[in-house]
């Protein structure tokens, strides 16, 4: 007679065993036939430390790490840092979003590089002026949603105001620099901890690496192993000079376009059905891909209808759909560039932010009678750019606003971009990204018709009016 098993399902609860002895309870079953809950009720934190030491450190079983998982508040670093730390995939963050919430004066990092060097004054004086221009538009450019958006019934001056926050917020944000200070919260594995930690060490900012440190000290009261060896990578810090040596000369071609299709390729469509068919029936992909390719339109819009057809608002598209590839030279503000880099989907390879790719100045900053006086900080910054570049690059782009263009090279598949276009649409994502996802959209669909024209996109809006109708300049 067999015993009867019976299936079990339960939590290991972070209230009850620390994340290094999570991730060894799980890693013993591989090896053991007891529970979890068994193998958990053997282990004593110094035990897991062995464990660890033993076969993710020494033996390199590092994916043991990925189930030890961290949660790290990262408070007042500047919007340069977020970079370095919201650059790596298998994360989740959440920011003070420049859309919802204000810069109080002075609200920005000084970094070590600059204190108590000659560089200190313009430093501080154009940051000042920014965040001084940032406040006074603020006043000015409500004072024109306001007229544009009365006050309903009834309504509170709180409650208006929090309906028309987002309106003048998203205009005035064109203005901070990347110094600004803000709060970031991370979810992140110790595997993945440990790799950006490493990034952070190797990194040229002086910020950034402190805050690496900082992290790497925290983490080790919760994982006293599994970053334990994070440190500076020699190749990271190397190859970044390497590269930058070996790109001098190429200098800006003057070339202004916001998104340029650099590759796709022809026979991704038919790729994608054949790989939808290849799923259910066990021939090789070649002949799945002769079947497609000897349909005629009706037999292929009947496998896109199959496929895409019955998806309803929230769902996302199948997986074969990532069997499409595209890689795209984007320019776009800062603002835009700092959220499409939060799509960690995407391979993203972004120049380093300078203020000599020109900036953007919105329609209601002009609205408001401030042009003059935003341009002359805009000028201001670019000037302190130049100056503090001629000394130390990376530092010098602390002081660039987020209404300068910034170049990315994005290599993503097509049920990224599906998610990209549809989200970064909608009505209530900031006018700066609305205008690249419709772009977007618009060259993958040039692209791959039969496919990306199951996009979800809005009705009756283009790249073009929403650039018309919020941009005084891109
Ligand atoms: C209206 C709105 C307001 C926002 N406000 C803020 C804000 O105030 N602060 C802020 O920091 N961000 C804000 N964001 C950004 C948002 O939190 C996302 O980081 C951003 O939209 C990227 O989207 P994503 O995570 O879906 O995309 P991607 O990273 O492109 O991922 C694509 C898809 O992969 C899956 N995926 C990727 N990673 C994971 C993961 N770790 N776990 C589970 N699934 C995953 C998801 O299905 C996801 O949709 C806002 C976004 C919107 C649309």
């Amino acid at each position: 007679m067999t015993a009867k098993v019976e299936r079990q399902i339960y939590l290991l609860s972070p209230r009850e065993l620390s994340p290094e002895t999570i991730a060894v309870t799980f890693a013993k079953t591989s090896r053991s036939p007891h529970s979890f809950r068994e193998i958990a009720e053997e282990l004593t934190d110094e035990k897991s430390a062995d464990f660890h030491e033993k076969w993710v450190v020494g033996y390199g079983h590092a994916s043991v790490a990925e189930h030890a998982m961290l949660h790290l508040a990262f408070e007042n670093i500047s919007r340069l840092a977020i970079e370095c730390i919201e650059s790596n995939r298998l994360a989740s963050y959440t920011e003070k979003s420049t859309r919802y919430q204000k810069w109080e004066p002075g609200g920005y990092q000084v970094p070590d590089e600059v204190v108590g060097t000659s560089h200190e004054g313009i430093y501080r004086e154009t940051c000042d002026l920014l965040f001084d221009e940032y406040q006074r538009s603020l006043g000015e450019v409500r004072r024109v949603v306001q007229s544009m958006h009365p006050p309903r019934e009834d309504e509170s001056e709180s409650r208006w105001d929090g309906r028309i926050r987002s309106r003048y917020v998203d205009v005035c944000r064109f203005l901070l620099p990347a110094s600004a200070l803000a709060n970031v919260g991370m979810t992140v594995n110790a595997r993945s901890l440990e790799h950006a930690l490493g990034k952070m060490f190797s990194h040229p900012l002086a910020e950034v690496r402190q805050i690496g440190e900082a992290a790497k000290r925290v983490v080790q009261q919760e994982v006293p192993t599994l970053v334990k060896y994070a440190d500076r990578r020699k190749h990271l810090v190397e190859s970044r000079q390497e590269g930058r040596r070996l790109a001098h000369g190429l200098s800006s071609d003057g070339e202004r376009t916001m998104l340029a299709l650099v590759s796709s390729d022809g026979d991704a469509e038919l790729r994608v059905l054949a790989a939808a068919l290849y799923e259910h029936e066990p021939c090789s992909f070649e002949t799945a891909m002769a079947h497609v390719r000897s349909l005629d339109d009706r037999g292929r819009s009947a496998l896109v209808e199959a496929l895409l057809g019955s998806m309803d608002k929230f769902d996302a598209p199948t997986r074969a759909l990532e069997h499409a590839v595209y890689t795209i030279d984007g320019l776009m503000d800062q603002g835009a560039y700092f959220e499409v880099k939060r799509h960690r989907m995407m391979t993203q390879t972004a120049q380093r932010l300078t203020a000599e790719l020109g900036y953007a100045v919105p329609r209601l900053i002009t609205a408001a009678g401030v042009e003059s006086s935003y341009r002359a900080a805009m000028h201001a910054a670019a000037q302190a750019y130049t100056q503090l570049a001629k000394w130390n690059e990376e530092v010098a782009a602390y002081v660039v606003p987020n209404g300068f263009n910034r170049r990315v090279l994005l290599t993503f598949n097509l049920r990224e971009a599906f998610h990209f276009c549809e989200l970064r649409s909608a009505e209530n994502a900031h006018f700066s990204v609305r205008r690249v996802a419709l772009r977007l959209a618009e060259l993958i669909r040039e692209a791959h018709p039969t496919l990306a024209g199951r996009m979800r996109m809005p009705e009756g809006i283009t790249w073009q009016s929403i650039e018309a109708e919020n941009f005084s300049q891109v």
